[in-house]
C-alpha cells in the first residue's frame, strides 16, 4: 500500500507541486493549506509522513509540529523560506525530525522524504521484533547475528563467547559487559554508562567494578593485556571496543 504524506503548505503553485511529485513517486498525497486544517486533516488521515511549512497563516508550522507531536509519532519535515539557524532550533525543539530550506530542489526533497519513511520503517520492524522477541522470551538474543573480530566471536544466541574457537569461561557479569563493549564497538563509552547499563540502577558498586572487570576481560581476550588494543582506554572518560 502507497504510504501517505500530508502537505501543509500555504502557497497554492508549491502544494501542488509537491504533491503532483509526490504522486508520481508512488506516493498517496492529501493537502492542507494552513494550520489549523493540517491539524485536522493528520488526524483524519494519519499519514506516514507530513511535509509541514513554517510560515503558515493563523497557525503557523512550528505551533502545528508541537500539536501533532503529541499526538502521532509520523515523521515531520520542515520546510522553511530563510535559511535561520533560529528555526531550525525552534523546528527541533518542537519535534521535527528533518529540515528544509526553501527554495529546495524536489530531488533534494524526495530523498529526504525518503530516509525519513525508511527510518520509520527500520523503527517499526525493530520494535515488533522486540516485541516478538519478548513473546517468545529471549527470541530477540536468539536471532541476534554473532558479532565477530577476527579469531573472538560473541554469539548471544549461545550466550557465549569464543576465542580461536574455543569458548571463553566467563563469568556471567564478563560475558554481559563483553557484550555491551561488542554491540557499541568503535564508540566511546563511559564508565558511568556501561555501569547503568551492563549493572543496572539499583547495582550500589561504584565505577572501579567498571575498571576491575575490564581488566579481568582483558586477560582473556587481549594478546597482550598490559597493551590491550580490543579494550582500549578512553581518558578521563570510560572505554571503547576496537574489535
Ligand atoms: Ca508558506
Amino acid at each position: 500500500m502507497a504510504e501517505k504524506i500530508l502537505v501543509v503548505e500555504d502557497e497554492l503553485a508549491l502544494r501542488e507541486t509537491l504533491s503532483y511529485n509526490l504522486i508520481k513517486q508512488g506516493y498517496e498525497a492529501k493537502v492542507a493549506a494552513d494550520g489549523v486544517s493540517a491539524l485536522e486533516i493528520a488526524r483524519g488521515e494519519q499519514p506516514d509522513l507530513i511535509i509541514l511549512d513554517v510560515m503558515l497563516p493563523g497557525l503557523d508550522g512550528f505551533e502545528v509540529c508541537r500539536i501533532l507531536r503529541r499526538e502521532m509519532s509520523a515523521p515531520i519535515l520542515m520546510l522553511t523560506a530563510r535559511a535561520d539557524e533560529i528555526d531550525k532550533v525552534v523546528g527541533l525543539e518542537v519535534g521535527a525530525d528533518d529540515y528544509l530550506t526553501k527554495p529546495f530542489s524536489m530531488r533534494e526533497l524526495m530523498a529526504r522524504v525518503k530516509a525519513l519513511l525508511r527510518r520509520t520503517r527500520l523503527i517499526r520492524e525493530e520494535m515488533a521484533s522486540e516485541l516478538e522477541g519478548a513473546a517468545a522470551q529471549a527470541g530477540e538474543e536468539r536471532s541476534e547475528r554473532r558479532l565477530e573480530f577476527s579469531d573472538l566471536v560473541i554469539d548471544p544466541g549461545r550466550r557465549e563467547a569464543l576465542r580461536a574457537g574455543k569458548p571463553l569461561p566467563l563469568k556471567p557479569n564478563e560475558y554481559d559487559l563483553l557484550l555491551f563493549l561488542a554491540r557499541h564497538h568503535r564508540i566511546a563509552l563511559s564508565r558511568e554508562l556501561i555501569l547503568e547499563r551492563v549493572w543496572g540502577w539499583e547495582f550500589g558498586g561504584g565505577t572501579r567494578t567498571v575498571d576491575v572487570h575490564v581488566r579481568w576481560l582483558r586477560e582473556k581476550i587481549e594478546a597482550d593485556p598490559s597493551q590491550p588494543t580490543r579494550i582500549v582506554t578512553v581518558r578521563s572518560v570510560g572505554y571503547r571496543f576496537e574489535g
